[in-house]
């Protein structure tokens, strides 16, 4: 049985203990991924540290180069690495499954290697100048979910590096194995302890989240965690970006064209069996157009090939663990037992974590499904009589990560998304996250923005220079 390592310091570490990592969809083993200690997370913050000054020493444009020579690494190993995604994670390697998250994370590699944030004047007359420079922070703690386990991993590591940070990454303890295979490749092109690994559950995320030499923290995942990690911080007082859970909500606006949004709906809610921050977890539709955008649903979910995504004919996958799978079905059956309208499309393998894809019906705000993030593929469909109705439902939760507005009138639809309560609102679309946009929640979804170059300015401190003339 193969047995996978953390790096630190260039090196690949071997653990006393381990944990034995799955396939979701058949049950294969796959190895044994290591756990770290409380002292490897020393070791490893230590490398960090150690790297830091060189690191941050290098100019701009070697960093940049860097970074570039890791997305060609990337490139060059995305088929290696989206078939251990789609055997550890469980999404299909086809659709927008493990090659997609591949293709994304080369992206989001490439596009903060071409982005500048040089010093800027920010003020000056006859006596004085002030330039605002962004410096590093230090050592980054990087605290990585389950879903989209590379991608958001690359995330949190690349505008950390291309910024003169170093780096130690946790990896959910659901999916480490593709995580660490992908570091250990990039390692082979960045200097030792820029980029470091544990890995191990919560107990080694809050052992790093807590650790006194920790500058930064960059946190994905849920909420209740996210405030551990507040609370954890205050023992280095490191800023954190948080991006946690969402709930988000999606209005079709009255007399929408079904069929033009069903695609759009469909993949805005099932992304990754629906197991994605930002996916359609409530719809809101006009009573009059409810039939048939239920219609035009069912004709895509009836569609779609489920089944092991090694399989490359398989368009959804199965849930990434028990855990998920138990939550999906405890709300369906919830909503069954509240006499909720189920609708299951799909053959489903007798191994593995796999669901049918499953619409909602008759069902209200304030049902388990609607209220909680149910993380999985099993959309709730509510129908409103009037738009104040539909805004004051998609706004009256907690989360505030993203919601979407669909309409035959985009001008239309921009007066409904100014009054939706999220970090990003989508206008005929969903989840339709951009390397140069920056995204991040509102409310309880957390605080922070990733990507572009508000991303970039996230990993630095501000340091002004302040001349007098
Ligand atoms: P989770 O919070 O259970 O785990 C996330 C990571 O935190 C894991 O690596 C875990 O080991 C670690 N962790 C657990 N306890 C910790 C502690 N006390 N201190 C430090 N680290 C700790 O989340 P998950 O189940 O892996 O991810 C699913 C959640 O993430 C969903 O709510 C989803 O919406 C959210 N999410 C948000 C975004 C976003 O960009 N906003 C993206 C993806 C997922």
């Amino acid at each position: 049985m193969q047995t996978y390592s953390n790096s630190v310091y260039g090196e690949s570490v071997e653990t006393p203990e381990h944990q034995e990592i799955f396939n979701p969809a058949t049950g294969d083993s796959l190895g044994l991924a290591p756990i770290s200690s409380e002292s490897d997370v020393g070791s490893a913050v230590n490398a960090a540290r150690k790297a830091q000054p060189d690191w941050a020493r290098t100019s701009d444009q070697e960093r940049r180069d860097a970074v570039v020579r890791v997305a060609q690494v990337l490139e060059e190993n995305s088929e290696y690495l989206a078939e251990l995604i789609t055997r550890e994670q469980g999404k299909p390697l086809s659709g927008p499954g493990s090659r997609f998250e591949m293709q994304a994370s080369v992206g989001w590699t490439q596009v903060p290697a071409a982005l500048e944030l040089p010093p800027e004047i920010v003020y000056e007359d006859e006596e004085r100048k002030d330039t605002l420079h962004r410096v590093p922070l230090g050592v980054v703690a990087a605290i990585a979910p389950w879903n989209w386990p590379l991608m958001i991993a690359i995330w949190q590591i690349i505008p950390s590096i291309r910024m003169g940070n170093t780096v130690v990454l946790k990896p959910s303890e659901y999916t480490p194995i593709a995580t660490l295979e992908m570091v250990r490749l990039i390692n082979q092109v960045l200097p030792p302890g820029v980029l470091n690994t544990v890995s191990g559950d919560g107990r080694i995320g809050a052992a790093l989240t807590s650790h006194p030499d920790i500058d930064k923290i960059m946190f994905t995942g849920s909420e209740a965690t996210g405030r551990r990690i507040i609370e954890a911080s205050t023992r280095n007082l490191a800023p954190i970006t948080l991006e946690l859970g969402g709930n988000d909500a999606a209005i079709v606006l009255p007399g929408t064209d079904a069929s033009a949004i069903a695609e759009g709906l469909f993949w805005g809610a099932f992304l990754n069996m629906g197991q994605t921050c930002a996916c359609i977890k409530r719809l809101y539709v006009h009573e009059s157009d409810y039939e048939a955008v239920v219609n035009a649903l069912s004709n895509l979910a009836q569609q779609m090939p489920i089944g092991d995504g090694m399989d490359e004919n398989n368009l959804i996958g199965p849930l990434q663990n028990k855990m998920q799978y138990d939550k999906v079905k405890d709300l369906v059956a919830d909503a069954r037992a509240n006499g909720c309208e189920i609708m299951e499309f799909g053959t489903v393998p007798d191994t593995g974590y796999f669901l049918p894809l499953t619409l909602v019906g008759n069902i209200r705000d304030g049902q388990r499904l609607v209220d909680e993030e149910q993380f999985g593929p099993a959309l709730p469909i509510i129908r409103y009589q009037s738009l104040d109705e539909a805004v004051a439902s998609a706004n009256r939760l907690d989360a505030g990560l993203g919601a979407s507005v669909w309409a035959d009138d985009p001008e239309q639809a921009q007066q409904v998304a100014v009054r939706l309560e999220a970090g990003t609102v989508w206008i005929n679309q969903h989840g339709a996250i951009h390397p140069m946009v920056p995204f991040g929640g509102n409310k309880a979804s957390g605080y922070g923005v990733e990507f572009g170059l508000e991303g970039l300015k996230a990993v630095t401190q501000p340091r002004v220079i302040s001349i007098k003339k």
